[in-house]
């Protein structure tokens, strides 16, 4: 997944702080994310009010979507620098070729997890056996001890599952109910599927020095008592020992939980870079445009155009800003 806004804020976000008080919700935002119809994703993160969950800096929620109407994904050879994306799909099926060499199939249930390290570009195209896209792109900040490290990238099936009282988890990162996923993270994480039958409640022990994401995509729910619609993100602060979950639909209801230790880090997102400075941000662009061996290339990638365009930066440097 890139960013595709025209002309995209560079965003300085400040990690750490204590956070006191209940429920947050963050809303979406509509983008469209490129491709031969734009077609549009929905975005929780970063926004003005939060910018991080753990060490999650970005959230993208695409469909149900047909892919005859929104020409589905098609994402041209992009770069990345210190993060990891999680590409994880509810139906449909992606195929990712990045500046390692790799060639993967994104599916349902999987999780493919790609590492920049200081660089790496991927190119993402749904195949053509795709009738329905459904799913999220979710970035994960790396700490400035690993942000330097080897590109890589990692395919895991099998992910472990369990039958609650009510409500199916698959855990893709971390730990929960008793679940440990078997994927080593940089920062104490989260990251879980969990589908709620009809009018199901589920009392989720959490770990209370952690902070929590609820990505809902289905619903809508309510989390701890705060009544969250689709595609929203309800924050829940550390100091939480459950998420109280509740499907407050007669259909089946689907979150995605997301948590991990508050990023103590302040970093500067912009486009597709993660970073510490506006000066490194400027210098990542700089090698992106002029086709330096820092990303690599991505081989294989069939579209036009052959790879895309950084944006042109701001004009004023942003000042950082504080979390809430
Ligand atoms: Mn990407």
């Amino acid at each position: 997944m890139s960013n595709l806004e025209a002309a995209p804020a560079e965003l300085a976000c400040r990690g750490g702080g204590p956070y006191t008080g209940g429920v947050e919700v963050l809303t979406a935002r509509d983008v469209p994310l490129g491709g031969p119809r734009a077609m549009p994703v929905r975005r929780t993160l970063p926004q003005r009010q939060r910018s991080l969950i753990g060490a999650w800096c970005f959230a993208d929620h695409y469909g149900p979507d047909d892919v005859a109407a929104t020409g589905g994904m098609v994402v041209a050879p992009h770069p990345h620098t210190g993060l990891q994306t999680v590409s994880w799909l509810f139906a449909g099926e992606i195929e990712h070729r990045d500046s390692l060499g790799t060639r993967a199939l994104v599916r349902p249930g999987e999780l493919n997890l790609m590492t920049s390290g200081h660089g790496i570009a991927h190119s993402e195209v749904s195949t053509d056996a795709t009738t329905v896209l459904h799913g999220v792109q979710l970035w994960v900040a790396l700490p400035d001890s690993d942000r330097h490290s080897a590109p890589a990238f990692g395919h895991y099936a099998g992910l472990p599952a369990a039958d609650l009282d009510g409500a199916t988890a698959r855990v893709f990162l971390g730990k929960l109910a008793g679940l440990e996923s078997p994927v080593p993270t940089y920062t104490p994480l989260l990251g879980a599927e969990i589908v709620l039958a009809a009018h199901a409640r589920l009392s989720l022990p959490v770990e209370p020095s952690h902070e929590h994401g609820v990505l809902v995509d289905a619903g809508p729910v309510s989390l701890s008592g705060t009544r969250l619609e689709r595609s929203e993100l309800g924050y829940l602060p550390p100091g939480s020992v459950t998420a109280e979950l509740a499907n407050l639909t007669g259909d089946p209801a689907r979150v995605l939980l997301l948590g991990g230790a508050p990023f103590t880090e302040d970093i500067v997102m912009w486009w597709n870079f993660v970073g510490r400075s506006h000066e490194e941000i400027v210098a990542f662009r700089e090698t992106w445009e002029a086709e330096l061996d820092q990303f690599g290339r991505v081989e294989g990638y069939q579209g036009t155009p052959r790879r895309i365009p950084a944006p042109p930066l701001p004009n004023a440097r942003l000042k950082p800003r504080s979390r809430p």
